[in-house]
């Protein structure tokens, strides 16, 4: 997403979501491995987070860091060369129960994507079976995790949710995917993900291949969905403007692993991990002077052949020589804002402010100095 709107205040700045004190999803030690010809890739290694009921939290890092590897592996939809050798993935449902997704059976998992939780895969151009009618789609969306609703049923659902996304169920119901613009697929698949009213709703890059005003209409549906529906999200992108706008939370991941997170006023205007300002470093402002705009040098590591110590010390401008001996563990910054944890010997000597300016959104500030 190349432009944000500057008035907006993101979410978790005005209000912030966490009201409940139990998570809605708890990841414990999460690790995921491919089977490739080459090796064993661990392409997540050891990740841990909480997620709220109704908090937006963001998955953010260059392509390759595993966290769309995360995102699948949470709703158990990995390829089949994919695996979870280890960890936990614990739901609370809306009764309190709570189940570790990763002991569900076939049969159990069925019933719980869709109703429970919820994926729009990214790129709405691809997502949509191009041979079949969207009202057969929403049909058979609906059956494979609710033998229970009638035809009838599925269909006024199916009415209901398209005119949540705004969109015209006389127009669109009876339509092919290629009769529609981008901008209305993203919206169908945002509404077939609505359907069976889930708890979390996991976003991969929810704007990627939409034009700009396109991807600020889907950001203003997002926010007023959440607001009006109250589901948890994840969005996984590599667009800071975006986390900026729509998360509560942000994670920076690296290497397979979860590098900083916290408050998404922390990670935007006092980031402590050095990939994490090298990345806001990069973004290019749309209004305001043209500052300095720095990428990071070099390339995300080889997962089979991870540099010793800190997998981000060849790239990093403050590595030191104790970098390469021990990999450092996510820890809190300060004792006064434990929720904010970076994963780096050297937090206290990584310079980087953003002032905020008083009732100055994060979004705008992203975008005003860099
Ligand atoms: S541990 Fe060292 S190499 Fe890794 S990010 Fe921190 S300063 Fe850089």
């Amino acid at each position: 997403m190349g432009a944000v709107d500057a008035t907006r205040e993101p979410a978790g700045a005005t209000a912030p979501a966490r009201t409940a004190t139990e998570p809605v999803l708890s990841v414990r030690d999460l690790v995921v491995e491919y089977r490739t010809d080459a090796g064993v890739v661990r392409a997540v290694r050891g990740v841990s987070f909480d997620l709220y009921p109704n908090e937006s939290l963001a998955l953010v890092g260059e392509s390759g860091c595993g966290k769309t590897t995360l995102a699948l592996a949470l709703l158990r939809l990995l390829p089949k060369l994919g695996s979870v050798p280890s960890g936990t993935v614990r739901y609370r449902g809306r009764d309190g129960r709570v189940v570790d997704l990763l002991s569900l059976d076939a049969e159990q998992l069925r019933r719980f994507r869709w109703r429970e939780a919820a994926i729009v895969f990214q790129g709405a151009m691809n997502s949509l079976n191009p041979v079949l009618r969207i009202r057969d789609q929403i049909r058979d969306t609906v059956r494979a995790h609710d033998r229970g609703m009638s035809r009838r049923e599925i269909d006024r659902r199916g009415r209901e949710v398209l005119r949540q996304v705004r969109l015209d169920p006389d127009r669109v119901l009876p339509a092919y995917p290629h009769e529609l613009s981008g901008g209305m697929k993203q919206r169908v698949l945002i509404a077939m993900s609505l359907l069976l009213d889930p708890q979390i709703l996991v976003l991969d890059e929810p704007t990627t291949a939409l034009d700009i005003l396109t991807q600020r209409a889907i950001v203003d549906l997002l926010h007023e969905l959440r607001a009006q529906l109250g589901f948890a999200t994840i969005f996984v992108s590599h667009d800071l403007p975006l986390a900026a706008e729509l998360a509560d939370r942000v994670a920076t991941m690296y290497a397979g692993r979860i590098i900083e997170i916290g408050d998404v006023r922390d990670i935007f205007y006092h980031p402590r991990h050095p990939y994490t300002t090298g990345l806001l470093k990069a973004v290019p402002p749309v209004v305001g002077d043209l500052p300095e705009i720095t990428s990071i040098p070099g390339a995300p590591p080889n997962l089979l052949d991870l540099p010793p110590g800190c997998p981000f010390h060849p790239r990093c401008p403050y590595a030191q020589a104790d970098c390469t001996a021990a990999e450092p563990a996510l820890e809190p910054l300060a004792p006064a804002a434990p929720g904010h944890r970076a994963a780096c010997h050297h937090t206290d000597q990584v310079t980087f402010e953003r002032r905020p300016a008083a009732g100055r959104p994060v979004a705008a500030e992203v975008n005003a100095d860099g």
